[in-house]
């Protein structure tokens, strides 16, 4: 029987896993993680499950949670500049936004419950190669650390060498929700952007407070100032920012409640340097590896890309795996060609808001939208469609052709 090994059980890692099982084929994910260790740790991420996600997880059986109340429909904006700032979008479909710490735990039990096998170990580069001795093909998904450069970086697709913004996420109580239930994107140059984004954690709904910060900002001191050393001067700090830059955020703070939901583990501080690497690699023994998820594309996450991309790339893989069980460069390219198209389109979009000085483009299109409904809903429901965002976006000729066909609808 084929014999599939998948080095990580992050979103893509599970993913490719269950997909993989629903073939009846030979998985094992080797992870360096347990599920408890993951339940136990630090928060992962603040991930948004957009409804294409959704759509996949339906097919893979996991996607009905009936303990969790996470579903949004709408993002609120807020842009700092103009007479007029607030605006929103609504999707089609909702988007969902479950903690990590419970989401992959029950993934990893189901792909044991269907026949997978899940082996507790931290494996080095040379490992992992070693690997391709006992399974037929070996996908690596360890997300964003070392283990990346088995696959060089693709510098056509990787504009930036260093993080373009300074990340700190916390999940925090005393956040009004805003009904219909929505994410917040607060934009206020010079600071950065802030999400506030609805979600389910440990005691049930909480907010999501996602600081993206520009690096020398007046932001970036929630990323730099560690929480651990003053959990209350933290929080008076987040009240400032608050205060300062973010009026439509502060409005829902009950200042009373406000804190972080379960102390040092509910906050995230640190940065990402968008890359994307190439799909596969060839080893010495002739085998290769392929790349999946963050291992193969990081982007910045203000616009909530990485596990939607992931798992649409996982379910690339395992179509491909379905129809072709020979695991040579034809195949790897193959799968390369399959995914580009939409991963590529993920990078740029992200790449291009992310830049600075902004594009200028970029402050055009929220301009527009604050007055512009059909426009704000297209942006909003394309965050399920990287393709149609990038052909948006990504040039001035683009949003403006953008804006003629939506202006007055
Ligand atoms: C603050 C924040 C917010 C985000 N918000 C969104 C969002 O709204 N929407 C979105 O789509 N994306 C978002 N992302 C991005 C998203 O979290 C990632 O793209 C996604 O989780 C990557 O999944 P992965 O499976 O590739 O990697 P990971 O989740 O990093 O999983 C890697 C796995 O490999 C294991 N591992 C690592 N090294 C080894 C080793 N040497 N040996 C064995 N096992 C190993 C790890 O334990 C883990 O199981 C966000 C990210 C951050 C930081």
């Amino acid at each position: 029987m084929t014999s599939i090994g998948i080095v990580g059980a992050g979103v893509a890692g599970l993913h490719l896993g269950l997909h993989l099982r629903q073939q009846d084929l030979d998985v094992t994910i080797y992870t360096n993680r347990t599920a408890q260790q993951v339940a136990d740790g630090r928060i992962l991420n603040s991930v948004a499950h957009m409804s294409a996600t959704i759509q996949i997880e339906h097919e893979l059986g996991i996607g009905d949670w009936p303990d969790t109340d996470a579903e949004y429909s709408y993002h609120y904006h807020y842009n700092g500049w103009g007479d007029e700032r607030t605006y929103h979008g609504v999707f089609e479909q909702p988007a969902r936004i479950i903690d990590y710490r419970i989401y992959l735990p029950r993934l990893m039990a189901e792909f044991e419950r269907r026949g997978g096998r899940l082996e507790i170990r931290d494996l080095s580069a040379a490992e992992i190669e070693a690997l391709t001795d006992e399974h037929d093909l070996v996908v690596v998904s360890t997300g964003k650390g070392e283990i990346g450069a088995l696959f060089p970086r693709r510098d056509d697709k990787s504009p930036y060498t260093t993080p373009q913004r300074k990340l700190a996420v916390g999940f925090w109580k005393g956040v009004a929700p805003r009904e219909p239930r929505g994410v917040e994107i607060s934009v206020v140059p010079p600071a950065g952007e802030l999400l506030v984004l609805p979600m389910w954690s440990f005691s049930g709904p909480v907010n999501a407070l996602l600081f993206e910060s520009l690096p020398g900002g007046p932001q970036e001191v929630l990323t730099d100032r560690r929480y651990e050393d003053d959990p209350d001067a933290y929080r008076a700090l987040t009240l400032e920012i608050l205060r300062e830059f973010h009026p439509t955020v502060l409005e829902r703070i009950d200042e009373a409640a406000f804190d972080l939901q379960g102390g040092a583990k509910d906050i995230l501080q640190g940065a990402v340097t968008p890359v994307m690497r190439e799909d596969y690699t060839l080893l010495p023994n002739g085998k290769y590896l392929l790349a999946l998820g963050d291992v193969h594309m990081t982007v910045d996450p203000v616009q909530a890309q990485g596990a939607n991309s992931a798992t649409y790339s996982a379910k690339v893989v395992a179509e491909a795996i379905r129809e072709d069980r020979v695991f040579d460069e034809r195949f790897m390219r193959k799968v390369a060609r399959r995914r580009a198209e939409r991963l590529e389109a993920s990078t740029d979009w992200v790449n291009t808001m992310i830049q600075s000085p902004p594009a200028p483009q970029i402050p055009r299109l929220f301009t527009e939208m604050v007055h512009n409904q059909a426009l704000a809903n297209r942006f909003t429901e394309n965050f399920n469609y990287p393709i149609r965002q990038t052909d948006l976006l990504t040039s001035e000729a683009r949003v403006e052709a953008a804006v003629a066909a939506t202006a007055g609808r």
